[in-house]
């Protein structure tokens, strides 16, 4: 209806700059990988399903039965999206942060409900991984510089553990710098060391810009939220096959075959199916003006900023990098203060991940990484979405370089 209407999904209205001086500069949204817009389509596939269509999927009667279609209808556009077996192993549940929490602490409960088993992740997970696992006090893979996973130390980990690992979790790319992790080169080192264990992958950032068709196959459960790739906030899943026993974590229910208690949001639901369909069959087009945009901006800001750094890059190679991220470390600024200068000139930017912005410590990923605590002060993520424009982009590179002399000089006038 929307789309059809030909109304822009977001209003990047102008602004004046005191920056640069210009009069009708555009509002750059560069904070994508925190939350981005819900794609048309799938507003309007969601909307009937609050207005007409409201019935209780769990219920008997055809209002019911119509909206358990719908959901069904979008497990299995999910699941084609995604490389999944079948719309059965689709777990809706409230986002990212819960499919999470479900596939560590839902798999550690079924398995073992004494607690001896031991997860395991990477030390730059999400915090809804990475507290999951301290919760069953598990341990953590290091990375290296450039943010991958030390394989070594995973089977390290892996062979001389004391207690049965009951499932091994990496994210398929990071929420911060954007790194990609070898997800099949994990998986073949779990199944040599711990054939037993499970291995989990959230993909709340990777699956809008990678192809998952051929890592979920090789993986026993998949993380995915809808919000981060143009469907609603507060709808999510957990991709798990027939091999995965999970405990639920919503309890008092007996919604999605008794693996997530608790009336299901089918208009989410919906709204989520139709985005990953959408994302799945645009992806390579997205990618082929995303990527461009990305390294332009990122190029430009490390040419004209002294001391801006691309964390964890060498030799400007970001083969290992989603496609919309760019993340800098800039020294001798305060994250904080470069932000809330950027948001007067209509610049949407984050330090770290949303979670963590906000907060005064440095984030455990640069800290993994091995950024010096100084230099991770001056983080900055700049994180673009499929409606990302060359104008906003174009605002960034005018603004970012002189936003960061100003507080350079403020600072040396201050000391
Ligand atoms: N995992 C990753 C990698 C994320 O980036 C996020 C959100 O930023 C989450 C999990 C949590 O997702 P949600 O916001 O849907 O709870």
């Amino acid at each position: 209806m929307l789309w059809s209407m030909g109304l822009a999904p977001i209003d990047k209205t102008s602004t004046d700059s005191a920056l640069t001086g210009s009069t009708d500069a555009v509002t750059a949204y560069l904070d994508n990988a925190a939350t981005t817009a819900m794609h048309p389509p799938a507003i309007d596939a969601m909307l009937p399903y609050l207005t007409e269509h409201f019935g209780n999927p769990s219920g008997a009667h055809s209002m019911a039965r119509d909206a358990r279609r719908a959901m069904d209808d979008a497990r299995d556009q999910i699941a084609s999206a995604v490389g999944a077996r079948s719309g059965g192993d689709v777990i809706f549940c409230s986002g990212g942060t819960e499919s999470d929490n479900l596939a560590v602490l839902g798999v550690a409960a079924a398995e073992d409900p004494s607690g001896v088993s031991m997860p395991v992740c990477s030390a730059i997970e999400h915090h809804a991984v990475l507290e999951s696992v301290e919760h069953r006090d598990g341990q953590t893979v290091q990375v290296g510089s450039d943010g991958i996973i030390d394989l070594g130390h995973l089977e390290t980990i892996l062979t001389t553990a004391t207690r049965p690992i009951s499932v091994v979790s990496v994210m398929m790319a990071n929420n911060e710098v954007g790194v990609i992790q070898p997800i099949a080169a994990v998986a073949e080192v779990v199944r040599r060391h711990a054939p037993g264990a499970l291995i989990h992958t959230d993909a709340v950032q990777a699956f809008c810009w990678l192809d998952l068709a051929d890592i979920t196959p090789l993986v026993d459960m998949v993380s995915i939220s809808a919000h981060k790739f143009g469907g609603p906030k507060g709808i999510g899943a957990l991709i798990a096959g027939d091999r995965v026993a999970l405990s639920p974590r919503a309890i008092g229910g007996s919604q999605e075959r008794e693996r997530r208690g608790g009336t299901q949001n089918v208009g989410g639901a919906v709204a989520m199916g139709v985005a990953a369909e959408l994302v799945a069959t645009t992806r390579t087009d997205a990618l082929e003006r995303v990527a461009p945009l990305r390294d332009l901006l990122a190029d430009s800001l490390v040419a004209a900023i002294p001391d801006g750094n691309e964390t964890g890059i060498s030799d400007g190679d970001r083969s290992q990098r989603l496609a919309s991220v760019c993340h800098l470390c800039i020294d001798d600024i305060e994250s904080e203060a470069l932000l809330i200068l950027l948001e007067r000139e209509g610049i949407f930017a984050s330090a770290a991940s949303s979670c963590a912005s906000g907060a005064m410590e440095p984030s455990h990923v640069l800290g993994a990484m091995g950024v010096p605590r100084d230099r991770a002060k001056g983080s900055l993520r700049l994180s673009l979405g499929y409606h990302t424009t060359r104008a906003e982009i174009d605002h960034a590179i005018a603004v970012i370089p002189t936003a960061v002399e100003k507080l350079r000089a403020n600072e040396s006038r201050n000391s």
